[in-house]
């Protein structure tokens, strides 16, 4: 399969709100957090893992357009888990990719790379100077008999008003009919209509991208029609 072209579309994400995004249990430090977030192993600055934003980028786009086609409902709807179908008209697999093992011919590579986003610059100034620092948010669960609140578990967020730089670089094979770059487009309004990480539902992670530009381009997001 011939590579057509590739374009970069870059910008800020813009945090609304706290964002969590869990450094996984076997990154606990001793008498840490039991929640802590994600960091660069070196320079301990969080950053938002690529995996993280194509992953809810996926999984909105499945639920929101792709679920209609019914290899992919099987995964999404029936497993709960990301398309697997591998079939060469499926526009999740061709732009997200799919297992190896089970790859089908005529799908082609993988379409979309996420970068990790990195702190921008004026902020990880001011984290590197330790003027800005993680917040730690105490979750409790409502004791349902005595109305008061018990466990609480203290969860590690990026504060609201940080900006993190993406970039994401997408590829175009000949014989791909129509752009799916859109969907990349459409990706990003719906987390920004969503949530990015976790404890969501709870008020975190909501981001907004800003200053999009795709190979140099304006990309207005507010004009990305979801229908
Ligand atoms: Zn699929």
């Amino acid at each position: 399969m011939k590579l057509s072209s590739i374009s970069n579309i870059k910008g800020t994400i813009h945090l609304l709100s706290g964002l969590h995004i869990g450094a996984g249990q076997e990154q606990l430090e001793i008498g840490g957090l039991d929640q802590p977030i994600i960091k660069h192993p070196v320079t301990g600055v969080p950053y938002i893992p690529g995996s993280s934003i194509k992953g809810k980028m996926r999984s909105l786009l499945e639920t929101y357009y792709f679920v209609d086609r019914p290899s992919t409902r099987k995964h999404v709807i029936d497993k709960g888990s990301a398309c697997g179908c591998s079939e060469p008209d499926c526009p999740s697999c061709r732009i997200f990719g799919t297992s190896g093992a089970d790859k089908a011919e005529g799908l082609g590579p993988t379409r979309i790379i996420v970068r990790d986003a990195q702190m921008s610059g004026n902020d990880l100034d001011l984290f590197q100077q330790g003027k800005q620092n993680t917040e730690v948010k105490y979750e409790n669960t409502i004791d349902r008999v005595r109305g008061t609140a018990a466990h609480p578990r203290p969860l590690e967020r990026i504060p609201a008003g940080v900006r993190f730089d993406f970039s994401i670089t997408f590829k175009r094979f000949e014989g791909d009919e129509e752009d799916l770059i859109n969907y990349v487009y459409k990706g990003l309004k719906l987390v920004q209509l969503d949530a990015l990480g976790g404890n969501s539902s709870r008020g975190s992670g909501h981001v907004e991208f800003e200053n999009v530009r795709c190979d140099d381009q304006e990309v207005d997001l507010d004009r990305i029609d979801l229908s």
